[in-house]
């Protein structure tokens, strides 16, 4: 088996799965309980915490979530109420993921405006092009750091220098998934996911930098502060601190990957590179289309010699994303998009093989 979709989801590592059974075992007790059992587990969650912050490299707060859904949906829904009296505008990006994207149509079916950027429209300076759209009524950006789809790369220290100068009560939202552990992160609230990082499902975090606020979308008993109700799940979260350990911090081996994977698609005619150049991109996920192959096809006919890539999420389970529009990706090359996103255990045999499995699809089904 070859398995290439780690954008997707990826395979949680043995560190990760022996911390979630050994926390299972002996570490079980609930953080709000006044005994032991419970200090050990608050323990546990605060050192999970500080290694999680530290990988950021960031001081503030850290709150467990279920997941970047979660986190996304907190951030823009929370600082949206918190913050309403100060402006009605966001500014966001058409690349964004659902969670952010769907969460900001409710927000415009509910008095804010929203403006929508696309990166196609300010490629090399994406960051310049969001600042210039702040005026005085914004209240929140939010971009994501790294687009899941292409690989697309945003500076966000330099988006948050950018969007500070314009408008120092603006706030910025990173939704951080596919960048975390990969590339620098910086702003106001940043969204993480355990499982894209090789942690469990279910849990995920939102780093809230000093004096920013936001209004808690989980009411309940009170626990992370009175900002996200609900017991800590002490096992995933112990999971997610053990994986942000063991991630690598020599990143060239993706690198490797993906000029192979590029020097191999280049020998193959009417496939075209959607990812931008690794200047600009992340070297993890590579997206690309194979003309006259329809992404389902392709992917089918990959899974078939065990070789799991993913559809470019130009659609979702059937949904047409607008994400390929906004990188200029459109017609028949939306249509036959694939993306291929590694993890550190991929090899360059897996690439070769992906290659030539490639080729013969491409003989097999190409009109
Ligand atoms: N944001 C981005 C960029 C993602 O890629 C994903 C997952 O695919 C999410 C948010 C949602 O994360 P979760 O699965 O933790 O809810």
């Amino acid at each position: 088996m070859i398995y290439l979709d780690n954008a997707a989801t990826t395979r949680p590592c043995d560190e990760a799965v022996n911390a979630a059974v050994n926390t299972a075992r002996e570490c079980f007790g609930n953080v709000s309980s006044l005994h032991k059992m419970g200090i050990e587990a608050e323990k546990l969650l605060n050192g999970a915490k500080n290694t999680i912050l530290k990988k950021l490299g960031l001081q503030g707060e850290l709150y467990f979530t279920s997941g970047a859904t979660e986190s996304n949906n907190t951030v823009l829904k929370g600082v949206c109420d918190a913050y309403k009296r100060s402006g009605k505008t966001i500014v966001t990006t058409a690349m964004e993921h659902p969670s952010v994207a769907r969460v900001c149509d409710y927000l415009e079916n509910n008095g804010f405006n929203v403006i929508r950027l696309s990166p196609k429209d300010a490629f090399y300076n994406f960051e310049e092009y969001i600042a210039e759209h702040i005026t005085p009524d914004t209240i929140l950006v939010s971009c994501m750091a790294v687009n899941n789809e292409t690989g697309y790369k945003v500076d966000t220290k330099k988006l948050y220098a950018l969007v500070k100068r314009k408008n120092k009560n603006c706030m910025l939202h990173v939704d951080g998934v596919q960048g975390f552990c990969k590339t620098a992160l910086y702003g106001d609230y940043i969204s993480l996911s355990a499982h894209k990082v090789h942690g469990l499902k279910g849990v995920g975090a939102l780093y809230v930098a000093k004096g920013c606020r936001f209004t808690p979308q989980l009411l309940g008993g009170g626990q992370q502060k009175n900002l996200r109700s609900g017991t800590e799940p002490i096992e995933a979260i112990a999971a997610f601190e053990a994986a942000v350990k063991a991630y690598p911090t020599d990143l060239t081996h993706y690198v490797e990957l993906n000029k192979l994977l590029r020097s191999r698609l280049a020998e193959m005619d009417d496939v075209y590179i959607n990812s931008p150049d690794l200047s600009y991109g992340v070297p993890n996920i590579l997206s690309f289309s194979v003309l006259g192959v329809r992404s389902e096809i392709m992917l089918h006919y990959l899974e078939e010699k065990q070789i799991y890539v993913s559809s470019g999420s130009a659609c979702s389970k059937g949904k047409i994303s607008s994400v390929p529009d906004s990188f200029g990706i459109d017609g028949k090359r939306a249509d036959s998009t694939i993306r291929v996103s590694f993890s550190m255990s991929n090899t360059l045999d897996d690439i070769n093989v992906l290659a030539d499995e490639i080729k013969s699809g491409i003989k097999r089904f190409r009109r």
